[in-house]
């Protein structure tokens, strides 16, 4: 636990078993339910499914929602605040179907409504937000269709709020609906001062994409004045960024936007909501600070934050408490995800070794080599040692390139420089100064562990922006972990790895896993990915979409669960398909080839009808490995 942090990160929902197993606690409050992943790979197996897989816990993603709307609701008590809160769940988060229906389920109790920030994502929370009593918010920028879309919306009863982006979107908006005779309900995105810190901070400060300067909030207000649609301008909307690192940036941006609602509303304009948009961090090193992965504060102190910060400005400036609305994806989503997958290899430098024996003739540099190797033990300076070794094997390379080594002597000379480095290594292994270039053997002796899963499709966000996940085996905690490695996948991309890991509360980059035992796979799981992984990840090497299964726990039975559903990852075809392929014909092709091999006696029929099945079995079969029969 010490080592790998589970309970830090796993924000009441993960933890270490007794029997070393990492557990899923999928209701915090009735922690009497504990799933263990040993089980719930066991089940995958059993169902036949393929690894890698997504496992979705929809009693986690059931459970965060109530969190922040409960959380919302004793605060709002607490503090005699007169407004409600109604949040809504930005679907660009991540957008699944179940994921989105699970959500809009369980946030029924509270009128938890929907965001989009697209014409598909309108479309979608068009037919998923049912309920009257829940807002639908539209952000990003607009065109026609989209306006007219929103106002279908409004014509069905719904309260549908379009958040204005920039100036020319509200003549647009105003002209269709007054086309249309629809009263819109509008919103206006203020660009904010105020910047989050971390990796999103360019959503607030001038050079903000998106919403309206103080001026042009001004000349919008003036505007629908004049057309005679005051009365339409109901919510003042802002964002700062997501995934906020440090709590003060959200106090300051609740004193600006109280302060502009308040002005608002003094100018006549009775705005009934505003909405803080997202922001709400997750601690995904588990340091509870300001690190980039991680946020120095917990969800009770972010809504604390935004009531007795809204409470304070509108009871100085005597106006009304609005309702609150908040747009929180990533707090929502993403514990309730995580990938499963099995690591299928281990790659090593040292690897291979080849016999260093003398040989009449060979290299002065192989003998200089090896006599480092047979000093060792007299050798009073190590870093002399790891200088000499390393010029050695420089030289070697260069000299194998100007034909003066034999391939043989460079071998010798690598699997000797090898032996060195290991046994540099131990020498320092309790020592409490290591000279630096010496520091860096840790990482270049440490393994790699290959693993079944594509970086690009399944953590997007680790090779793109950096990003800290969580990622901890899933078995054998009990164990000590005794080989240092990190990830790589099994794309042919050198960025396809991992090697970014919290260890106590430090960044590093190796991590200590269990030595792979012949026949007995080991599953690592890589977690907290069910926000913005989930749906971003790209097609590169057409490693698709991931085979996942959706778990459920039983009421009667808390240890127990029942996957409810398997939705299959991509096929080979799938992704062909995608790519402008017509797989269909690409197996005909392929048969036609198959049988003029038959026709010219150099296939025997029954052959030609295994090759042909065997192809086009593949093509109908899974992208990642097979590691499984
Ligand atoms: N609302 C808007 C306008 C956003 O741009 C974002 C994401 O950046 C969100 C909500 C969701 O933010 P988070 O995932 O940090 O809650």
């Amino acid at each position: 636990e010490k080592l790998y942090g589970v309970s830090r990160w796993g924000g009441g929902y993960f933890e270490i078993g007794e029997n070393g197993n990492v557990q899923v606690t999928p209701v915090p409050s009735d922690n009497s339910i504990r799933i263990d992943f040993k089980a719930v790979i066991d089940e995958i197996r059993e169902e036949g499914v393929q690894f890698p897989v997504v496992v979705r816990f929809h009693d986690v993603l059931r459970s965060q929602v109530a969190n922040l709307n409960t959380t919302f609701r004793s605060v709002i008590a607490e503090a005699e605040y007169q407004g409600k809160y109604q949040g809504v769940y930005p679907v660009k988060v991540n957008q699944m179907r179940e994921v989105v229906e699970e959500i809009v389920d369980a946030g029924a109790p509270f009128n938890y409504g929907l965001e989009a920030g697209s014409k598909a994502e309108l479309i979608t929370v068009l037919a998923m937000n049912i309920n009257e009593d829940s807002l639908t918010v539209l952000n990003g920028y607009k065109d026609e269709e989209f306006m007219r879309l929103a106002l279908l919306g409004r014509k069905l009863g719904r309260k549908i709020v379009v958040v204005v982006e920039k100036y020319s979107e509200l003549i647009l908006l105003v002209r269709i609906a007054k086309e249309l005779g629809i009263d819109p309900i509008i919103g206006v995105r203020s660009k904010m001062t105020v910047k989050g810190r971390g990796k999103w901070e360019s959503s607030g400060g001038e050079r903000a994409k998106f919403g309206l300067t103080i001026a042009e909030i001004i000349k919008t207000a003036r505007y629908l004045k004049e057309q005679g649609l005051s009365h339409c301008l109901k919510l003042l909307h802002f964002h700062i960024g997501s995934q906020l690192t440090d709590i003060r940036a959200v106090k300051e941006a609740m004193t600006e936007g109280a302060r502009i609602y308040a002005e608002l509303h003094k100018m006549g304009f009775e705005l009934e909501y505003v909405d803080v948009g997202g922001g709400l961090g997750i601690d995904y090193d588990g340091s509870n600070s300001t690190n980039e992965s991680s946020r120095n504060y917990s969800m009770q102190e972010y809504v604390a934050d935004v009531v007795y910060g809204m409470k304070e400005v509108c009871d100085l400036e005597g106006v009304p408490h609005p309702t609150l609305v908040s747009e929180s994806g990533r707090a929502i989503t993403a514990h309730h995800s995580c990938v499963i997958t099995d690591v299928v290899g281990e790659i090593r430098s040292n690897s291979a070794e080849i016999d260093t024996s003398v040989k009449a003739g060979e290299h002065l540099f192989v003998k200089n080599i090896r006599e480092l190797v047979d000093t060792f033990d007299q050798q009073m300076n190590m870093q002399e040692v790891f200088n000499d070794a390393s010029q050695y094997k420089e030289q070697a390379v260069d000299a194998f390139k100007l034909r003066v080594l034999t391939l043989e002597e460079l071998g010798k000379i690598e699997t000797l420089y090898w032996q060195l480095m290991t046994r540099l290594k131990a020498h320092y292994a309790d020592a409490e100064y290591v000279p630096e270039d010496l520091q860096e053997l840790d990482y270049s002796l440490s393994s790699q562990y290959l693993c079944n899963f594509s970086v690009f499709q399944s953590a997007a966000d680790t090779w793109a922006i950096d990003q800290l996940l969580p990622v901890v085996p899933l078995t054998r905690m009990n164990e000590k972990p005794d080989v240092n490695c990190s990830l790589v996948d099994i794309t042919c991309d050198s960025d396809g790895k991992i090697d970014q890991f919290t260890i106590g509360r430090e960044i590093t980059d190796i991590l200590p896993m269990h030595k792979l035992h012949k026949d007995e796979p080991y599953y690592i799981g890589l977690f907290l990915t069910g926000a913005y992984q989930d749906v971003m990840g790209d097609m590169h090497n057409l490693f698709g979409r991931l085979n996942e299964v959706h778990i459920f726990s039983y009421d009667d039975d808390p240890q127990d669960f029942y996957i409810e559903e398997v939705v299959k990852g991509s096929s080979v075809e799938d992704v062909l398909s995608i790519m402008q392929y017509n797989p269909r014909a690409m197996a005909s092709d392929v048969k036609r080839l198959i049988d003029r091999h038959v026709a010219s006696g150099n296939m025997n029929p029954r052959e030609g009808v295994r090759w042909t099945d065997f192809y086009e079995n593949c093509l109908s079969g899974y992208t990642y490995l097979k590691t499984q029969s």
